[in-house]
């Protein structure tokens, strides 16, 4: 795939008009704001209806028909949001080059105009702002990661990956226990939360039968082990099932077909990650008739383990994001970040920057949930815009 660095942006594309480069399926700047505007509003709610979903699995319980009125009120503003990036993308570029540019450059084409559109993310409620800029800081520490391999200084690896989740699940399990006494504690979106640390104290417990004093959790430790296993296996095989039965769904029996064992995956790595961590809080429990928080710290680590099962790089990297968030929101009610500066909205704007103008000029190494992102807001049309981009420079060399 081209890569389109500055040099051969700026000669094959900075002389272009907005409607040869932005716009090709129209010569008017208005029809194409109304044309993309159409495209988005169906792409968005598309993509969210997906993230809806999935959030709601990973809750693993039924909703109230209230709790449901309130999700439904969150997806529409979320796909305001999604729509108002999506189509302002083409509207800010044919501003931008009429008002302040004459010709389009590597940083005025997307990086900036998509920094700006980025402020749409007021749209979503305080916390999930917080959630979203997590999940776009993680991409750009992969997006980092993945240009260090390719500029060839760092090799990734599944077993280093394994290793680099084992250790930042152990330091955030840690962290997240710490958090738990806080009133106000920063809104993490995880595959399980740990239980407070337990006040009680007791004697220490052999066998396997029962409970201890301490065992933050009620009824016998083998079923509270097993029963979390079981639940999050079943998380992840259903998320697992969505994504290969969903475009499949008209031709039910071809999709019953193509499960495989290797659907399972994401299921063991649910599974096991939840069943790990309680077996061995249990264990130390058991062991010492008390709870703490450092007991997070072995458990976190060897319950990483079952990240082998279905490693990623994003996931891989999630924990210590996770953790420097916790570290950011005590910085925050320490008073070291002031808290009338709107950091979460500004870093928010500039990793969006970034990432979209990683997609449009760096695809090789950009992570593959913002371009999935992008195609199903657009609904394709970013990407159209982005092999018009190629076709030039191609053209050229
Ligand atoms: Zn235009
Ligand atoms: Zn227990």
């Amino acid at each position: 795939m081209v890569e389109a660095s500055k040099l051969w942006f700026e000669k094959a594309c900075s002389s272009c008009s907005c409607s040869e480069l932005i716009h090709p399926w129209t010569y008017k700047c208005s029809d194409a704001t109304a044309t993309m505007l159409m495209s988005n509003i169906r792409g968005s709610y598309k993509f969210y209806a997906m993230v809806y979903l999935i959030q709601i699995l990973m809750k693993g319980k039924k909703l109230s028909k209230k709790e449901m009125v309130e999700q439904f009120k969150m997806y529409l503003k979320s796909g305001i949001f999604g729509l108002t990036v999506g189509s302002s993308f083409v509207t800010l570029n044919c501003i931008f080059r009429k008002l302040f540019f004459s010709e389009f450059s590597y940083y005025t084409t997307v990086l900036l105009p998509c920094t700006v559109s980025g402020l749409a993310v007021y749209f979503e409620p305080p916390y999930r702002r917080v959630m979203v800029l997590n999940l776009f800081v993680n991409l750009v520490f992969e997006y980092w990661v993945r240009t260090l391999e390719m500029k060839g200084w760092l090799r990734r690896s599944p077993g280093k990956e394994t290793m680099i989740f084992m250790l930042g699940s152990a330091v955030f399990f840690y962290f997240l226990r710490l958090d738990r006494e806080n009133k106000k504690r920063t809104p993490l979106f995880w595959f399980f939360t740990p239980p407070r640390v337990s006040k009680e104290v007791g004697e220490p417990v052999e066998g396997i039968k029962g409970r201890s004093a301490a065992c933050p959790h009620s009824g016998p430790c083998i079923n509270y082990v097993l029963k979390g296993t079981a639940q999050l296996f079943g998380v992840g095989c259903a998320m697992t099932m969505l994504r290969a039965i969903l475009p499949k769904i008209l031709t039910p029996t071809k999709a019953l077909k193509s499960l495989r064992f290797s659907h399972l995956k994401l299921g063991l790595f649910f599974g096991g990650y939840i069943g790990i961590y309680r077996l061995i809080v249990c264990l130390l429990c058991r062991a010492h008739g008390r709870d703490s928080a450092l007991y997070a710290l072995p458990a976190g680590f060897l319950s990483g383990l079952a990240f082998r099962a279905a490693p990623s790089t994003p996931i891989a990297l999630a924990p210590l994001t996770s953790t420097l968030q916790i570290l950011g929101s005590w910085g925050y009610q320490k008073g070291m970040i002031p808290a009338n500066l709107p950091l979460i909205e500004i870093l928010y704007c500039l990793c969006q920057g970034l990432l979209f103008h990683a997609r449009v000029m760096h695809e090789d190494v950009c992570p593959k949930y913002i371009i999935n992102l992008m195609h199903t807001v657009t609904s394709s049309k970013a990407d159209e815009i982005q092999a018009g981009f190629i076709q030039r420079i191609v053209k050229l060399i």
